[in-house]
Formats: C-alpha cells, structure tokens, sequence
C-alpha cells in the first residue's frame, strides 16, 4: 500500500499514525510507546470517523480526509 498524504483538521499534510483498535498485544504497546500506532481502546465503533492520529499536533484524522486525499490523488493535482 502507498503511503497516502493526508490534510490534518490543523492544515499539516502528513501520513496518518494508525489508530489499532481492540486490545493491544505486548508488541502493540511497544509500538504505541514508540509512536508507531496510536491505541484507540476497544470500541471499535469510532473505526469507521477515525482512521489516523495526526503525528505532528495529534488531531483524529477522519475517513472523510482521507477520502479527500484520494480524490485529490485520482485528479492528479
Ligand atoms: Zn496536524
């Protein structure tokens, strides 16, 4: 999968910091101390609105960003 540049709600353009639902496994938590993945917990429900953590300020980066991003991409602008 490319890496896909998203527009953060703040205006930084960046690739998405996973969000890992469910219950972390012991290797899950290392990569959210080192700022891999973000754990989201285990309600699933917020999978679908939230698909990123803004690695530079943090903010939820929706689907709709992405989404956003990709039509961006197809247009080639
Ligand atoms: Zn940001």
């Amino acid at each position: 999968m490319t890496a896909r540049l998203v527009d953060c709600p703040n205006g930084h353009r960046v690739k998405p910091v996973p969000v890992l639902y469910g219950l972390p496994t012991r290797e899950a938590e290392a990569d959210a101390r080192d700022g891999a993945i973000v754990l989201g917990g285990c309600d699933p429900t917020f999978e679908d609105q939230r698909v990123g953590d803004c690695p530079v300020c943090g903010t939820p980066i929706s689907r709709e960003a992405v989404l956003a991003a990709r039509a961006r991409a197809s247009r080639g602008t």
